[in-house]
């Protein structure tokens, strides 16, 4: 398959590819180009492509041919995200349980392109009801569902089976996060040493 080199950003450590170009049928809608995100403004260019590291990429065509079996799909709610980015959202914020403070450690997984936050759509890439919005940092973000709905609770396990068995791993708090399983690789080895990071491992039972 041909993968087409975006970016070459060194802050990521390494290249980046547009998602899109490697698996055309995965939805995009980076709510950081827009303003339905929790600042109220974009945060990024309008024409913003879904970056990634060419392996977290390939593992998103995986978690999407899995789910088309199904009759459901990926939509990227974000991706590859500048360290610019990350300290806006964290002077926005201010709320450590969810936003990584870009000064400390290695930051946030995704201005180093390995992790992905990542929601179902339907055969019709129209959205289906799960446990919260993006960026919704309440108890119904948790990666285990507690509600009463039988329907979320399918598409949150069917999301999180896709996405384990594609080679990511989720975060307890954000059902919506994931992270490529062998992150480190894609770190400098002191980065990778010292990181205080979010999202690497499963932290609940499928
Ligand atoms: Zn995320």
């Amino acid at each position: 398959m041909a993968v087409t080199l975006s970016s070459l950003d060194a802050s990521a450590g390494g290249p980046l590819v547009d998602i899109r170009s490697v698996d055309p049928t995965i939805i995009v809608e980076l709510r950081y180009a827009g303003r339905n995100n929790l600042v109220g403004y974009p945060l990024y260019p309008q024409g913003t492509s879904a970056l990634a590291r060419p392996e977290v990429a390939s593992g998103l065509a995986a978690a999407q041919a899995f789910l088309r079996r199904y009759q459901f799909g990926l939509k990227i709610w974000d991706a590859y995200r500048p360290v610019t980015v990350q300290e806006k959202l964290w002077h926005a914020s201010h709320n450590s349980d969810y936003v990584a403070n870009p000064e400390i450690g290695v930051g946030s997984l995704h201005s180093w392109g390995v992790a992905v936050d990542a929601t179902l759509v339907d055969t019709w890439n129209r959205p289906v009801r799960m446990p919260s919005d993006f960026d919704d940092f309440t108890p119904a973000a948790m990666w285990h569902y507690a509600g009463p709905h039988p329907d979320i609770r399918a598409h949150v396990h069917l999301l999180q089976v896709a996405m384990r068995n594609a080679g990511f791993w989720g975060l307890r708090t954000e059902w919506w996060h994931f992270t490529i399983a062998d992150w480190q690789k894609y770190l400098p080895n002191q980065a990778a040493r010292t990181a205080q990071v979010y999202g690497t491992q499963w932290q609940g039972k499928l």
